[in-house]
């Protein structure tokens, strides 16, 4: 049996954690140093035999319960599609999350489960002791309870759940290089689809919205608004803590970086500002509901997409998706919203 090694998609990115390495208090460092260690630790798994499991099941959940360790073949089932909620409020919320993320994929864009195969969706809860960090590693979903002093439970937070997932359906999908442009492309894909599954769990219309990614994994006592702004990129935080939010929000102010964990590999969490940016645009020039034509047109565009596809190329395949599916008014949207972060292609 041979097994391919995907990556792990954290929500939390490396360089978060490491600001918190130089936090006066003791107990924020080596809780953060040990979430750090742990990310590293972890192994993205998907087996040969992982497709064949999956198929068929229609996306059907299972919670099973880490009980603050990190062996998940031992942990225990506490909530599956047939049997009552369970006394865990944390497995009732990951239950709900996925289903809410699969539902949407289903109704809004006849997505059968992440893989459109009916991929069954697993969640362990309560992995590992304050683990900071929630992640997709190509097989299942991933949640820590966090530090209670900085982060919270994981499974709170229904666009982090959508995010980790959509990584799942870019994989099957343009299946995005997770480096430089394409990496930033392939984040900002999960961000964006991780809103849509957002706004339409609250019926909430593009100006109506707050695009802020993961308001809900940090604890009160953190001056954050959130991970990621869409609508301003560079402005979720600005605290002792993390440090500034480094999202760029034009091309003039791309962070070259290395292709290095240090470098966030090219600035995948960073210069995904720039694609968010533009589809906040995109769907608040068009108006309405998020994930129609604007869903629409990203979720095209990335089922045409490849491997390598840059910003340039995505521009360009949006603006070709958006007339082909729709007509003038939302291809100038997409020109015009390409166009504001600096980014040529569209038209
Ligand atoms: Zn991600």
């Amino acid at each position: 049996m041979s097994t391919v090694h995907t990556r792990r998609h954290c929500i939390v990115p490396p360089y978060l954690l490491r600001a918190l390495l130089d936090s006066d208090d003791g107990s924020v460092r080596r809780t953060a140093l040990n979430s750090l260690l742990t990310s590293a630790s972890i192994r993205g798994r998907r087996t040969a035999l992982a497709g064949s499991l999956g198929m068929a099941a229609d996306g059907r959940r299972t919670i099973f319960d880490v009980e603050n360790g990190s062996a998940l073949a031992r942990a225990a089932v506490v909530r599956t599609e047939d049997g009552p909620p369970a006394a865990d409020d944390s497995a009732n919320k990951a239950f709900d999350g996925l289903g809410d993320t699969r539902q949407f994929y289903a109704e809004v864009f006849g997505r059968n489960s992440i893989d459109d195969r009916g991929l069954r969706l697993n969640g362990y809860i309560h992995r590992g002791v304050r683990f900071n960090n929630a992640f997709w590693d190509g097989l299942e979903m991933v949640f820590g309870d966090g530090d209670g002093v900085l982060f919270t439970d994981f499974t709170g937070s229904i666009d982090v759940i959508a995010h980790e997932l959509t990584h799942g359906v870019t994989e099957h999908t343009a299946a995005l290089e997770y480096h430089h442009q394409p990496g930033a492309l392939n984040e900002s894909i999960s961000d964006a689809f991780g809103e849509m599954v957002k706004q339409w769990t609250l019926n909430q219309t593009a100006d109506e919205a707050d695009w802020l990614v993961g308001t809900e994994i940090f604890t009160p006592g953190v001056d954050a608004d959130a991970l990621r702004s869409m609508r301003a990129p560079g402005t979720a935080y600005d605290n002792a803590q993390f440090g500034q939010d480094p999202q760029p929000d034009h091309m003039d102010r791309y962070a070259d970086l290395p292709d290095t964990d240090e470098g966030d590999y090219g600035g995948v969490h960073i210069n995904s500002g720039i694609p968010n940016k533009a589809f906040y645009l995109v769907a608040t020039a068009i108006g309405g509901n998020s994930w129609n034509a604007p869903g629409h047109i990203w979720y095209e565009a990335l089922k045409a997409s490849t491997a390598t596809t840059d910003f340039s190329a995505f521009a360009a395949t949006t603006y070709a998706q958006a007339v082909r599916l729709y007509g003038q008014t939302e291809q100038q949207a997409v020109r015009d919203a390409w166009e504001q972060v600096g980014v040529e292609g569209a038209g």
